[in-house]
Formats: C-alpha cells, structure tokens, sequence
C-alpha cells in the first residue's frame, strides 16, 4: 500500500453532495482513498442518496437543509452508519462547515443558502473550496474579508475559475492584462437567432459538452453562467471588469486564458469534466494522477475560438454592465435571472425573455451597496420579488 506523504489525509466537508458538483466530488474522493478523507456531507432533501453516500464513505456527520427531510432522517436512523451525527438547517450546514475535523469545506449548494456555511468555514479557519456561484456574485467582498482574516485559502471549483488560478500562479497581478473565460455557447450556439424564440425548456435542459443541472444549462444557454462567471472572476482575482473577457470555445477544452503584459498568453486545457477542477482545489497545493484521463494528442484535437455575439447574447452585456455598475448590481442580476429561468422551466415565459426580466429588473430597481450579510439578503429577496412581477407583466 501506498504510504501518504500527509501527517493525515485532508478531511473534506461537502455541502452539497447529491448534486452533480457532489457526485464528481465523490468520485474524485473514491479516487484518493489515501490523501482525502470524508468527513461530513449535507444536502437540501434528498436524504436517501444522502445516507447511501454516508454509508459508503464512512461519513458520521451528516446534515440536511430541509425540514422535512431532516425528520425523515431522524426517523430512519438505521440508514445512517451507527453513530452518525445529523443536523439540520443552516445552523446544521454552519456546524459542519466548522466542524473541528475538517481541513476543508467544499460548498456545492444550489442558491444563497451556501454564503453563510462559506463565511463560517473561513472564519473557522478551513480552506474553501468554492462551487456555488452565488457566493461570489452576492457577497465577494465579505468572502475575500474572512479569508484573508483567518488566513484560509479560497480554492475555486469551476472549471474557468480553477484555470485563472493555475495560469496566475507565480505571476503577479501587474503583470496581467486580461483574463479571458471560454464558453461553449451552449445548446443554441449555432441556430439562427430567429429559432431562439421557439426554444423549450426541453431544448434548452440538453447540453453538447457538459452534464449539469437544468438551471445552469439554462445558463448556459443564455450565457448568464458565463456572466456570472466573469462577475466571480473580478472579485476572485481582483480584476477590474475590463480586463474580464469571454471568448466562445465550443470544445470546452481550454478553460482560461490569460494575458500578460508583453502579449504572452498561459491556457490551461483539460477534459470537459467536472473532477479535474475539483481534485486540484481538493489537493491543493499538490499534484496527483487525475480521476479521469487526461487529454490524448495520439488523437484529433482541434481548438476554435470565436467572438461572443453580445446582441445574440443580452446576458453576457448585462453582466458586463452589472461589473461596472458594482454595488448590489451582481446580486440583482443574479436574483432576476434565477426567477427568469425557474419562471421559463415552468413554460411561464419565452426563452427570450430571460434577459427582458433580468434587464428590467436592474433598470427599475433602486438601491445603495449592501454592506452586511443581512442587507445582501434583502437586495437579492427585493429583486426577486421585482422580477416576479416583471413576469407576470410580461404574461399579460
Ligand atoms: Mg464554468
């Protein structure tokens, strides 16, 4: 058996475990049996898959956001291994998330209800690896403050953003130009724009290259995820928004690439999958054989790069502009897109009219830069409530 060069294996945390960031997770965990270790895991509500995964990695902490699914739990203790802690709420996701045994604290919820787990890790001093978008997008500032507070990392999990990280290593941040992201362009990049508004939420669920849930395909589709993107991107990275770009890469190959001041540009390029990203945030600093192969230039390759239509894309431009706005801006931006898209899943609106919602939304409502967990909380409830009526305005 191999022997671990660590004086004991990282002890992971994982909010989020039954989504698709938390299978990859899972798998990357199974793939490194002897540098990382499972030691608590939550969920919203599906708190079967919850105690299948806590039965096969040994997990004695567990937590479920959902009331609901809590009591079911509590009720079935004999699907949890024998032992097992289980909280629930958020305080039971704050608990885990400083739980005396772990080095790390991975955070893959769906929505805010990450941002204050993610703020209670770093203020205990654990390392955050980040895959929530909202996170950044709401209270970047807040996040940045308690990890340089407490001195933990903060260790991005998205593919693009773990691609900057890599690229920037070393480099400081004089020297850089300008970062740009990739994005695939998603399931309509290539119809006329005219078909655009014919798009179902059956269309729109199916991605080319990458398998996710259907809110962020959606996203994808719109380009919104790669505005949210950019917007974490500037926060992460401490950029201003014009030296954020994206550039459409339909392979999903090359993930980042970064510009230095003397025109030299570092990519970095892997599979279109989720656990190369997550094992690098996980290992960090060090490197081990990937969980999947790697790319294989025995085989055709080829790269292409076009530049993003932003009057086909609206998303991608209000994003820009959110950047720019700064304040509450991102936050509002996310909150109306996260209404849009429930709103078209639920066959309530068009597919075009995700931005009309998320452009109105920014247009109409007024508001200062929150400052406070609680004042970030109330911009994004305002806005949502601002978009909702936005939709139904839009239905009649
Ligand atoms: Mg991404």
């Amino acid at each position: 058996m191999a022997t671990t060069a660590f004086p004991h294996r990282k002890r992971v945390v994982l909010l989020g475990a039954t989504g698709s960031i938390g299978e990859n997770t899972l798998r990357v965990i199974a793939a490194h049996p002897d540098k990382l270790e499972l030691v608590a895991i939550a969920a919203r509500g599906n708190w079967e898959k919850l105690a299948a995964i806590a039965r096969t990695h040994g997990v004695r902490h567990v937590g479920l956001f959902d009331d609901t699914a809590f009591a079911a739990a509590r009720a079935n203790p004999a699907a949890f291994p024998p032992g097992t802690h289980l909280v629930g709420g958020l305080a039971g996701l704050v608990e885990l998330a400083q739980l005396p045994a772990a080095d790390i604290v991975l955070v893959a919820v769906v929505g805010t209800t990450g941002l204050e787990p993610a703020l209670a890790a770093l203020a205990a001093g654990k390392d955050l690896a980040l895959a929530s978008k909202e996170i950044l997008v709401l209270a970047g500032r807040q996040v940045l403050a308690a990890a340089a507070a407490s001195g933990a990392k903060l260790l991005p999990v998205d593919s693009e953003h773990s691609a900057v990280f890599q690229c920037l290593e070393g480099h400081p941040l004089s020297t850089v130009r300008r970062v740009t992201i990739t994005a695939s362009g998603g399931a309509f990049r290539d119809w006329p724009v005219e078909r655009l508004a014919q798009v179902t939420p059956a269309d729109a669920v199916k991605h080319p290259n990458w398998s996710m849930g259907p809110k962020i395909t959606v996203d994808s589709a719109t380009l919104a995820n790669k505005g949210l993107e950019l917007i974490e991107a500037q926060c992460l990275f401490s950029l201003r928004p014009e030296q954020c770009a994206a550039v459409m890469h339909p392979q999903s190959i090359v993930h980042a690439i970064v510009e230095f001041n003397d025109g030299a540009m570092l990519a970095q390029l892997g599979p279109p999958s989720m656990t190369f990203p997550i094992q690098h945030a996980l290992l960090y600093p060090e490197r081990a054989p990937g969980t999947e192969a790697p790319l294989d230039f025995s085989k055709l390759l080829s790269l292409e790069f076009r530049p993003i239509d932003e009057a086909r894309f609206p998303m991608l431009r209000l994003a820009r502009e959110a950047m720019l706005a700064a304040g509450g801006a991102p936050a509002v931006y996310n909150a109306a897109n996260e209404i849009a898209v429930a709103a078209f899943l639920a066959h309530q609106i068009p597919f075009l009219a995700i931005p009309r919602v998320v452009e109105h939304t920014l247009d109409r409502l007024t508001f200062s830069s929150p400052s406070d967990l609680p004042s970030i909380l109330a911009l994004d409830q305002a806005a949502r409530r601002l978009a909702r009526l936005e939709i139904v305005n839009h239905k009649s």
